[in-house]
């Protein structure tokens, strides 16, 4: 029988004046960006989290710890690139992933198809086995006051 994982991920980033934005392994331009001890990539790390969560391997704050100096600034993209590694030893392939970034401003929808591309080639999969969309909050909660940005994901997994 074949042995099916799903997995969720869920990740919260403050944003700040003057920060790089990053997300979905993207750099896009906008006055603001996540504060964090990475690069800030929300949307790379819900992912994370989703993978691992589907092996039942606790979060990615458990894998790479933020009180470390080797993640000072890393690329998230490096981060996931380990996450897949970890999958692929334990003998599992992505099936698909699906997230949903939300955030106020600015409108993502011009950058969705470079971040579904990005995530793909990171983790080896096909283009069309990497979802990612975009929603505003309406101007509600933190995410609609535009003081942070957060994403959910969820992988599934077969061995
Ligand atoms: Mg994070």
């Amino acid at each position: 029988m074949q042995d099916i994982r799903i997995g969720h991920g869920y990740d919260v980033h403050a944003l700040a004046d003057g920060l790089r934005l990053v997300l979905g392994g993207v750099e896009i331009e906008h006055s603001k960006g996540c504060v964090a001890h990475s690069d800030g990539d929300v949307a790379i790390h819900a992912i994370c989290d989703a993978l691992l969560g589907a092996l039942a391997l606790g979060d990615i704050g458990k894998l790479f710890p933020d009180t470390s100096m080797e993640f000072k600034g890393i690329d998230s993209k490096i981060l996931l690139r380990r996450v897949c590694d970890v999958v692929e030893q334990k003998g599992y392939k992505i099936s698909n992933i699906d997230c949903t970034i939300a955030m106020q401003r600015p409108k993502l929808r011009p950058h969705i198809d470079t971040m579904r591309q990005t995530l793909a080639d990171v983790m080896g999969v096909d283009v069309d086995r990497v979802s990612v969309k975009a929603t505003t909050t309406e101007c509600l909660g933190f995410e609609g006051r535009e003081e942070g940005v957060s994403t959910h994901a969820v992988a599934l997994l077969i061995k």
